[in-house]
């Protein structure tokens, strides 16, 4: 079958990409629809009203068209040419892949040049975006401090970051396509091997904990070791991810629990989480993603529907979270974050870390717009299986990971980790702009008899409150952190150049904190009161080390114990 002239200008006209012909010396003879959109016309009369010619320079790169002709001219063709363009109308720069030919008679004279114009600069921006991701993936991955690799289901290794390959005292590129018996004998790799084996079977995250075996030299380190197995998009495990994190300072100060039977409950939750976006202006303004309702049994086609998120959520847990939401939004604490529960669709509970910022106000500062994150944290989640999935999926995967190793999950206060990091940079802060800071150690009294009383689970939503509560005692720039068990600190920054006016701004503080620890909790309907003792020091600059800062803080603390509790005590120099 033959098109006729008309079908074929017809298709011509209809080609989603921009085409022409042009004569030998350029000037463009015949254009399609395409071409006139791509240089931003509507109609070829608006085109022409324009006075402007398609197919003049348009290179943004000098010396471009040249390069275009020559290839032309030498090989009759220009195949994927690839350039930085204007748009004629508006002089937006665009990115175009261009092909083109000549069309020459019987002795070889150019009749025309053909060719086909295709805007993508969208193509360009997702894969400079891609690229991007990438790199902040592979970043936070080597910003971890825990060792983290991934091995496929023969235990070769796949990926490593750089903790890891530390540990086997060589470099991440070293242990890719390598099996455990190489860096560690038969007898240790086997039972590596049986445990990435269990896991596989599980089908889900496992937890070990033991010593960690290197090569290298001889580790005393008690390691917790959570595998997980790794599924690609059709559900088929195609290996097993492990990280491990060194747990030897939280064995240590278990161990120094008079009650070993209570143990801190340990919250590594490695989560994929969701999004919400909610429109504080109006009624069921709250927003989730997909995957959150996924997390929460509800069809994915509901990801777009308006609702209202209070009855979501499990009547218990809804006051705290309330609390949470209106300290955050009254501008007192910097985020909201909450733990509770939520209803599943099927009727049973979800627990749900909920974390969030207002992202928008009006002129006159009230919040209109909040967004967040829903992570599921009822199971251990396939942290890297996400990433396999989507670039997107594995950002937020990964920022979730690096949210816990610094924070305790609990409270969702900084950990002992990043208290320590945040106590170094404000020694050097300090040092730098000659002002004091003050570190306060908290440890509740008679902690141990709330729990016996009332139990574990009321002494976990107390350790909740009085987070809450600390945040709100301190400003914005200062840090409240959970070391574990009822212990908390408080590092307060920018304080006097003279000591003892830095001091007095310390007791204001704790006296706050007092005051505001002294208030009756309510918990799960009933009114508890519990009270800390405050131990407290100054620093100015390096003078003293970081860890005997901690030191001096602790011994004040005990101090206040010894004094009768619900008190403040300074640290005071033997002798001074
Ligand atoms: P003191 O006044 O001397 O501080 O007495 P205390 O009873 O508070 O005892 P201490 O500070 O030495 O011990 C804290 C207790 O906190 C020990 C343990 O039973 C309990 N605990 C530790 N971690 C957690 C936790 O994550 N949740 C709960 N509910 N209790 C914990
Ligand atoms: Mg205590």
């Amino acid at each position: 079958m033959h098109l006729s002239l008309h079908d074929r200008s017809t298709l011509f006209d209809l080609l989603p990409i921009g085409a022409y012909r042009s004569d030998a010396r350029g000037t463009i003879v015949q254009l399609n629809a395409a071409l006139l959109r791509i240089n931003g016309y509507a109609s070829e009369a608006e085109c022409l009203a324009d006075a402007k010619v398609i197919g003049a320079e348009s290179y943004v790169q000098p010396g471009r068209r040249q390069q275009f002709i020559t290839l032309l001219e030498a090989n009759g063709h220009v195949t994927d040419f690839v350039s930085e363009t204007y748009r004629l109308k508006t002089g937006e720069h665009i990115w175009v892949r261009e092909h083109a030919h000549l069309v020459r008679d019987a002795e070889g004279k150019i009749l025309y040049i053909e060719g086909t114009i295709e805007d993508i600069t969208q193509e360009r921006k997702a894969s400079l975006t891609l690229q991007n991701s990438e790199n902040l993936l592979r970043n936070v991955l080597e910003t971890i401090p825990d060792r983290v690799w991934l091995k496929d289901v023969n235990g070769v290794h796949l990926a490593c970051n750089a903790a890891y390959a530390d540990h086997l005292g060589t470099a991440a590129a070293r242990v890719t396509g390598t099996d455990d018996v190489f860096w560690f004998g038969e007898e240790l790799a086997n039972t590596f091997r049986q445990t990435d084996l269990m896991t596989i079977q599980a089908g889900k995250t496992l937890r070990f904990e033991g010593p960690m075996h290197s090569p290298m030299h001889a580790d005393a380190t008690i390691y917790e070791v959570i595998k997980t197995p790794m599924v690609d998009a059709y559900n088929t495990t195609i290996g097993v991810l492990g990280m491990a994190r060194d747990i030897h300072e939280r064995k240590k100060a278990e161990a120094l629990l008079r009650d070993t039977s209570e143990q801190l409950e340990l919250a590594l939750m490695s989560a994929d989480l969701g999004r919400w976006d909610h429109d504080l202006t109006i009624e069921k303004g709250y927003h989730l993603d997909e995957r959150s309702c996924a997390m929460l049994g509800r069809d994915a086609s509901d990801s777009n529907k308006g609702r209202a998120w209070g009855h979501l959520i499990h009547p218990q847990d809804l006051p705290g979270t309330l609390e949470a939401m209106r300290a955050h939004l009254s501008g007192t604490v910097p985020a909201y974050e909450a733990e509770y529960r939520a209803r599943h669709s099927d009727g049973h509970w979800v627990w749900m870390s909920n974390r969030g910022k207002v992202v928008q106000f009006d002129q006159h500062g009230h919040p209109l717009r909040m967004v967040g994150t829903l992570m599921n944290i009822s199971k251990r989640k396939e942290v890297e299986g996400e990433l396999l999935k989507t670039q997107a999926d594995l950002k937020a995967t990964l920022n979730s990971v690096a949210h816990l190793a610094f924070h305790d999950a609990l409270t969702g206060l900084p950990n002992r980790r990043l208290l320590n990091d945040r106590l170094e940079t404000a020694l050097s802060a300090s040092q730098r702009q000659k002002k004091h800071g003050a570190l306060l150690f908290l440890d509740l009294d008679k902690f141990k008899q709330l729990n016996d009383n009332f139990g574990h689970d009321i002494g976990d939503l107390l350790l909740q409150q009085v987070a809450l509560r600390l945040l709100q005692c301190v400003r914005e720039v200062d840090t409240v952190a959970r070391l574990g068990g009822d212990e908390f600190v408080v590092l307060i920054q920018n304080l006097s150049i003279n000591t003892e006016s830095a001091r007095s701004h310390a007791s204001t503080v704790s006296a706050k904190i007092l005051s505001c620890l002294n208030q009756a909790f309510v918990l799960e309907g009933t009114a508890h009161t519990i009270t800390p003792s405050i131990g407290a020091t100054v620093f100015l600059g390096h003078v003293i080390a970081a860890a005997e800062v901690l030191k001096q803080a602790d011994q004040a603390m005990y101090d206040a114990k010894a004094k009768g509790r619900n008190t403040l005590c300074f640290y005071e120099k033997i002798g001074a």
